[in-house]
């Protein structure tokens, strides 16, 4: 198959509408990463999704609608989740509900609820108001790599697996959404995302953050989120992460760094000078930063065939916490406490 990449024009929009009305896949970019989308409501297009992305079937996608009166024939929509799209859609929340007979099992992976997203950006909502139907996406990596935040990005996993790229730039955040549960008692943040537990408390009254977000799974234990049970974000060179105070974690990541000169270190740019010329990546100045370079940067080291990296930490609050979920998860929780 031929995968064309273009940008977001009328033309295009109609090829990529015609192309998901007829089951088959189309990439788009939103403001988290971006999406490999497919028919919601047709089995058939949402396996296929599955099979680009050689995804295990038992982790659910995210359908992602235009408007909120998509939402409702799809899942039992709640006063809180209407009190919750109201503060926070379009954005990066995800919504998980008790799903109607509408949403196809393969979607949900046979689970009880359905996870729904309006997102905010342009080109995102072009394309799912030309395809007129929920569009069910996961992010358009290759199962296992970090997820894509630029359509090239795209291109590397998915060239020859689907027809079509659309091109809108890189993506604004450059983490996947919040996942809130709201099929519990009290809403519970079972993936961190830019819509932080401490927003959700503001406008809820009150959330919670499921404790697997920070941690490994125990062996046999069930995932409250499926995606949370596999290798996740994972760049190919192994990834260590060093916490403690930052003159501390300098000095210990020098001495790691002058044992293997091919590793690459990740930093916060204020720090950079405590590592006296050695070549450092810069994560930026503070947690959005990072979000938005953090992917982008562990590609890059893919692409360079870098075999080791060592990484300072962040504070796990507001953006942190998502970062730190996937720097943990990328480093398949290799942490040094300095
Ligand atoms: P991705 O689109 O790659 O960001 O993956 C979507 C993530 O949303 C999955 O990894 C799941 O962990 C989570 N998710 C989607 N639907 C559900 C659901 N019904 N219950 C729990 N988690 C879900
Ligand atoms: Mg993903």
């Amino acid at each position: 198959m031929n995968t064309k990449l273009t940008p977001i024009t009328q033309d295009s929009l109609t090829e990529a509408s015609a192309l998901i009305q007829s089951g088959q896949l189309v990439a788009f970019p939103t403001e988290t990463v971006y999406g490999l989308g497919g028919s919601a409501l047709d089995a058939q297009a949402v396996l296929n999704i599955f099979r680009a992305k050689e995804r295990p079937v038992d982790n659910p996608l995210i359908v992602h609608i235009a408007s909120r009166d998509q939402a409702f024939p799809l899942c039992r929509w709640t006063d809180l989740a209407d009190t919750l799209a109201s503060a926070f859609w379009p954005g990066p929340l995800t919504l998980l509900l008790r799903r109607t007979e509408m949403v196809p099992d393969v979607v949900t992976a046979g689970l009880s609820t359905v996870a729904l997203r309006l997102p905010a950006h342009q080109g995102a909502l072009a394309f799912l108001r030309a395809c007129a139907l929920p569009v069910a996406a996961p992010s358009a990596n290759r199962s296992g790599r970090p997820s894509p935040t630029t359509a090239q990005h795209v291109m590397e996993d998915m060239d020859g697996r689907i027809p079509l790229i659309l091109d809108g730039g890189a993506s604004g955040v450059g983490l996947e959404s919040t996942v809130l549960d709201l099929s519990g008692e009290v809403p519970t943040v079972l993936r961190p995302g830019a819509v932080t537990p401490e927003q959700i408390t503001m406008v809820a009254g009150s959330c919670e953050v499921a404790s697997s977000v920070m941690r490994p799974l125990e062996v046999g234990e069930r995932a409250l989120s499926p995606g949370m049970r596999h290798r996740h974000y994972a760049p190919q060179g192994r990834l260590t992460l060093v916490e403690g105070e930052p003159e501390a974690v300098a000095e210990a990541i020098i001495g790691l760094h002058d044992a293997q000169p091919e590793a690459r270190i990740l930093a916060m740019h204020d720090h950079i000078p405590l590592y006296d010329n050695r070549p450092v990546n810069d994560l930026g100045q503070d947690a959005a930063d990072a979000a938005h370079r953090l992917f982008y940067l562990l590609r890059s080291f893919d692409a360079q065939g870098v075999p080791r990296i060592f990484s300072e930490t962040l504070p796990p609050t507001g953006l942190g916490l998502a970062v730190m979920n996937r720097l943990a998860r990328a480093a398949e929780f290799d942490i040094i406490k300095v």
